[in-house]
């Protein structure tokens, strides 16, 4: 298989994601899914005309003239709080006292804010010329009745999770979670915890990949270290095939104990892609296992060194759950900043370096995090961003402007 670019890589992908069966749940536990249907407002948002301020609901036109040195005298005849309604009639000449949020009484086109008033026994002074429906917010203002007012597939952050409860509604329908499971390769590896003995190292990848479904919200299965061996591999991987998503990490290049690929195939799972045209995360490999008792498994092969691994899952992995779990928007968002270093690049793949943001003299500056060798998990220590170099050419020098997608915040 020849490489092929990120975008098309993950265009590829995608088109093996379809959202998973919908559920209902309480709004508290809605965070971060998506919406199966559009929601349309089965009520008016807000469902009165009510007043946007603390004052007196007034008939505008008995200001006409009113000024700071010549205010205007009505008589107060009523005092509405919120949460209940007015009980006289506004008519020209009188106001009722009025809370923020409290309904609009009958006759009243307006209301003045206290601070342009003086209320004295009985009377109020109104300094200021008020007109027809100011601070008043109309009943439907935010969201009127029969119009949609969330689109399907939108997030669920806390704005929308505002908007189903002003509605009145205790429940969403979403698309459910994935369950993930997650398998590191490599006969060198051991949990940590454990003693290492000569040529072992800890396990990262992991616990970098749950951690990294975590934050989509994703509880994945850790299900332990496979050794370089196909027999044992195979079970494992074949085990953890009844699950949506497989990650394995690491045996997925040409080394002689690489069994990753192989057993892949062994178990039925079609590969649809086998490495993408950029550094870290070259021999990434993609496939699709379909159960024969219905459903599928995607399963992801990432390389084992630890940043290839991690930045394959933000930029392939990510997005794939996301839109397992029924989202639209599934990419972070891309915008340029300009290089605070030279970055290289004479391969015919993308760098993709591990930058952090910073904001100086009008312009976003990327500064490298350091070393970028592939196996330094470090590199991604700090990352706010992963900044696009290349491919082929010289590369790019300090100054010269670059795509970088923001993983996290940056700092100011
Ligand atoms: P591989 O892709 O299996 O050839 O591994 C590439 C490099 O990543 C080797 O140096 C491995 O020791 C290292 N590596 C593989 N898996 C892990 C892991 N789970 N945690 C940390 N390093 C790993
Ligand atoms: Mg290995």
């Amino acid at each position: 298989m020849t490489l092929i670019s990120i975008e098309d890589a993950r265009e590829l992908i995608l088109a093996h994601c379809q959202p998973l069966p919908p559920e209902d749940l309480p709004l508290s536990e809605a965070l971060g899914r998506a919406l199966v249907h559009p929601v349309v407002a089965a009520m008016d948002i807000p469902p009165f005309d009510n007043s946007a301020m603390d004052g007196f609901a007034i008939v505008a036109a008995d200001t006409e003239g009113a000024k700071e040195e010549e205010p205007v005298s009505l008589a107060v005849v009523d005092v509405i709080r919120a949460g209940t309604s007015g009980k006289q009639v506004v008519v020209s000449g009188t106001a009722a006292k009025i809370m923020t949020g409290a309904p609009l009484p009958e006759g009243a086109d307006a209301v003045v804010e206290s601070e342009s008033t003086t209320e004295t026994a009985g009377t109020v002074l109104v300094r200021r010329k008020v007109k027809s429906w100011d601070n008043v917010r109309p009943m439907g203002e935010d969201s009127p009745k029969g119009t949609e007012v969330l689109a399907a597939g939108a997030a669920i952050g806390p704005a929308e999770i505002g908007v189903l409860a002003s509605l009145g509604m205790p429940t969403v329908r979403v698309y459910r979670k994935p369950s993930v499971a997650i398998i590191a390769t490599g006969s060198e590896l051991v949990e940590p915890g454990n003693p290492l003995a000569k040529g072992q190292i800890y396990n990262s990848n992991a616990y970098t990949s749950e951690a990294q479904c975590v934050e989509v919200g994703v509880k994945p299965q850790r299900m332990g270290i496979a050794p370089d061996d196909y027999d044992v591999t195979l079970a494992m991987m074949r085990n953890a095939l009844v699950n949506d998503v497989l990650i394995t990490s690491g045996g997925v290049s040409v080394g002689d104990f690489d069994f990753v690929k192989d057993v892949q195939d062994a178990l039925g799972v079609e590969r649809k892609l086998w490495r993408v045209a950029m550094k870290p995360g070259k021999p990434l490999s993609f496939g699709v296992f379909e159960r024969p008792e219905g459903g599928r498994c995607l399963v992801f092969g990432v390389p084992g060194n630890p940043a290839s691994a991690m930045v394959s899952f933000e930029l392939f992995i990510r997005p794939t759950l996301l839109r397992l779990m029924g989202h639209t928007a599934v990419v972070r968002s891309v915008s340029t900043a300009v290089l605070a270093q030279d970055e290289p690049n004479s391969e015919k793949r993308v760098r993709v370096v591990r930058v952090w943001l910073e904001r100086s003299e009008g312009r976003v500056l990327a500064h490298s995090t350091g070393s970028q060798g592939s196996g330094r998990v470090r590199s991604m220590v700090g990352a706010s961003a992963l900044a696009f170099v290349g491919p082929e050419g010289s590369g790019k020098k300090a100054g010269d402007q670059v795509d970088v997608m923001t993983i996290r915040e940056t700092r100011v």
